[in-house]
């Protein structure tokens, strides 16, 4: 047969992922001549060779490529041949204006693992181990194409057996970018007081030392420090929650493995896999009883979040011995709600008042990317924030869009950038209160456009006039003279849950945006809508009722206003039984009640979310609440499964409206019903309200596709029982599975809808 050569191009995740190598391999086996690169496209092969054998070639890319790899188009033309007399892998290339997806980080892999305590190996303990197969990479790379030059390992020459190792075909750290041993890459120390106090396995040593002991050490890790502590040592761990001002937030665990991890929970089969894949997110959990890891970690849940080792370096820490704790917390290493510390000296700064320690290490993060958390529901995943693991791996988008920014909105922040069929949306930024936290938004921004070439065409922004993430757009586009896109929260939250099923937006939905806030286009705070949308637009046929949440943010910290202030506009008296009514004073009592009737700095909501917090007061469960949502998420935990009750609510024009419900909710507080039966009735209640708007809208309609999104819908009870009763009457139902439900998923919304109105 006459010789021929293929030119193939492949693109989707190909870089950092063993895939040149892999490439390579093949050829060898296959006796076919040329060579592979990477490029910023993604990665270009030329061979000669027979036909049939090409074929089987461009077969065989598909069908054994390697496992991180994932290849969304493979494009392959055959011409004369080049004579080609061998096979290599040549030198990358930069395509300008070329873009590629970039490999997450990967979990450390197997068989580094066995040689990580073999030892007989040369990298035995060195905390630095990886391969083709695992290691860093979003979180080290500067630039693309994805080569050694171009990430933080830049600085560490390879010594000649790593060199050995990097370009041998058949070894399988051949072209590992972040192949490092313990003579020529990264090391750890411990210092105390910026003073180095230990190195090497010594200073791990001495750190499972200080952990033992109850000490809080602040440990370097994949995209950030981590703030440690013995989960086991309640007193560590109210230390821990005293110096990071952070009340009782639930802290993340550490667990060995998940033998261990099933002492403690309970953990099914698809959460085991999620434990176990190469993300390694926090899985939340729940906690069986007999579990000595203290009630600190996670007051008043009966969920954790635990995940498991994913670097060697934890594994050598959590190496289990009798007078090591069987779980560690790993919390974000910050100040209550500062981004996450990735510096060394920054740490040094930031961190000296939280740890009694740092274990340090000199390999830099180039970009700061927190633990991911996550949750199973109905078998599968049902993300809770997504970031390391799984930034910056794409969202398909069911169309082609111009290049676009979204700058998201202000709690759980993320931003989203498109390119093509791409959505990527951002590690994880944190609620975007502060200046350090803005800033890190902006770095983000610039290293995401960068990296995927991307000069945004318009940008896409929330309607509240005072988010910073607003302010940004605004003034960048004012700046680059850009259109801005001005898209309404809920909205974008629904947009983003069709976008991610890939929905092509031909046919409308019903939207369910249940939220804890999101400003609405009348000035008022919705979170409550019941929508009719797709990509363009959005009608608003119901909504929760309106009710006064004076003071804005003083109610939301504190549901006992809410409470008051939803009892007042029902017209319901303030009746001193109820622990929302004694938690104020008479005169404290008398101030609000003017407050409301004059109308002063009282905005008006259809916020679910804030109804939960007035029904969880009003039940007796909380009053003030630490953080967003804890008052709804402690009042869901205690729904007795097994009552079957309901408050009712009724349609009212185009208002959910809640009085009935309510009247019934305060007789059974007055008749001692117990809390537990107050939230089951509540709970059903409202999947019931909704039930019955979904089906006035359908018969308006005809639509019967339903879409949930927006933060409440982390509410599992309610999502459970909604869904049984939607899908009792036929609907198709999309919750969130690739973007979280709150507002971390919001940007991939407000990408889509800009997209798809510049398209006009
Ligand atoms: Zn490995
Ligand atoms: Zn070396
Ligand atoms: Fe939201």
């Amino acid at each position: 047969m006459p010789m021929q050569s293929a030119r193939i191009h492949i693109a989707g995740i190909v870089q950092g992922v063993g895939f040149r190598p892999f490439v390579y391999n093949l050829a060898v086996r296959l006796d076919l001549k040329g060579w592979v690169r990477n490029t910023s496209a993604g990665v270009d092969i030329e061979v000669d060779g027979e036909q049939d054998v090409l074929d089987t070639f461009v077969k065989a890319l598909r069908k054994e490529a390697p496992a991180l790899s994932h290849i969304d188009e493979l494009i392959a033309s055959f011409g004369p041949a080049n004579g080609f007399r061998s096979f290599e892998i040549i030198h990358s290339e930069s395509i300008d204006s070329a873009f590629q997806p970039i490999s997450p980080d990967v979990a450390v892999c197997d068989d580094c693992l066995r040689e990580l305590f073999d030892p007989s190996d040369r990298r035995h303990r060195y905390p630095f181990i990886n391969c083709t197969n695992c290691g860093p990479r979003f979180t080290i790379i500067k630039d693309i194409p994805y080569d050694r030059p171009k990430t933080t390992m830049a600085g560490f020459k390879l010594c000649p057996d790593c060199e050995r190792e990097y370009t041998d075909p058949s070894n399988r750290r051949f072209h590992a970018q972040p192949v490092a041993c313990p003579v020529c890459g990264p090391m750890v120390w411990l210092e105390k007081r910026n003073t180095p106090n230990a190195m090497d396995e010594d200073a791990i040593q001495e750190t499972r030392r200080l952990l033992a002991d109850g000490k809080i050490v602040a440990i370097k890790g994949l995209g950030g420090f981590h703030l440690a502590c013995d989960a086991t040592n309640a007193e560590s761990v109210a230390e821990l929650r005293r110096r990071k001002l952070r009340v009782d937030k639930p802290f993340a665990l550490m667990i060995l493995d998940l033998a261990t991890i099933e002492e403690h929970c309970f953990v099914n089969g698809p959460e085991r896999e999620l434990l176990q894949s190469t993300a390694r997110p926090i899985v939340l959990l729940r906690r069986k009883p007999e579990s000595n890891i203290c009630k600190e970690v996670a007051p008043s849940q009966e969920f954790i979040g635990v995940m498991l080792p994913y670097t060697p370096l934890h594994y050598l820490l959590l190496e289990k011995t009798d007078d090591f704790p069987p779980a560690l917390v790993m919390t974000s290493g910050n100040l209550s709600e500062e981004p996450i510390a990735i510096d060394n000296d920054e740490a040094r700064q930031r961190l000296s008042a939280l740890a009694d320690a740092f274990l340090m290490h000199n390999r830099d993060i180039h970009i700061r990317c927190d633990d991911s958390v996550v949750r199973v529901f109905e078998k599968e995943i049902y993300p809770i924030r997504r970031s390391r693991g799984y930034t910056p791996f794409p969202v398909k988008l069911p169309w082609e869009v111009p290049p676009l920014l979204a700058a998201g909105s202000e709690l759980k922040n993320t931003f989203c950038i498109t390119n093509k069929n791409y959505a990527f949306l951002s590690h994880h930024i944190g609620d975007m209160e502060n200046y350090e936290t803005l800033k890190s938004f902006e770095q983000g921004v610039e290293h995401f456009e960068r990296l995927f070439r991307v000069k945004p065409e318009a940008i896409a922004y929330d309607l509240h006039p005072n988010y910073l993430a607003t302010r940004y757009a605004l003034e960048r586009a004012e700046r680059e003279n850009l259109p801005a896109i001005r898209i309404q929260h809920h909205h974008a939250h629904i947009a983003a849950c069709m976008a991610e099923h890939g929905l092509d937006g031909s046919q409308p939905v019903i939207g369910l945006s249940f939220d804890g806030t999101g400003y609405g286009e009348d000035g008022a705070i919705w979170g409550g809508e019941f929508l009719i949308a797709d990509y363009k637009s959005y009608q608003r046929p119901y909504h929760l009722r309106y009710f006064p949440i004076p003071g804005g943010d003083a109610s939301i910290k504190k549901p006992a206003r809410t409470a008051l202030a939803l009892l007042w506009s029902l017209g319901m008296e303030w009746d001193e039984r109820l622990a929302s009514v004694i938690e104020f004073n008479k005169e404290e009592r008398n101030i609000l009640k003017i407050q409301l009737e004059k109308k002063i700095n009282t905005p008006m909501t259809s916020s679910m979310g804030r109804l939960f917090d007035a029904a969880a007061a009003l039940a007796g469960v909380r009053q003030i609440v630490n953080y967003e949502g804890q008052a709804a998420i402690e009042f869901e935990a205690m729904a007795d499964p097994d009552d079957a009750e309901s408050y009712s609510f009724e349609l009212n024009q185009n208002e959910v409206e809640v009085r009935s419900g309510f009247e019934s909710l305060i007789n059974d507080v007055m008749s001692g019903i117990h809390a537990s039966k107050i939230s089951a009735r509540f709970h059903n209640g409202l999947a019931k309200a909704v039930r019955m708007t979904v089906k006035k809208m359908n018969q308006e309609t005809g639509i019967r596709t339903v879409v949930l999104s927006g933060g409440v819908w982390q509410n599992l009870t309610l999502i459970g029982r909604t869904l049984s009763l939607l899908r009792a009457d036929g609907f198709t139902v999309y919750l969130h599975r690739q973007v979280p439900t709150n507002d971390g998923g919001l940007s991939l919304g407000q990408a889509v809808i800009a997209a798809s109105r510049l398209r006009g």
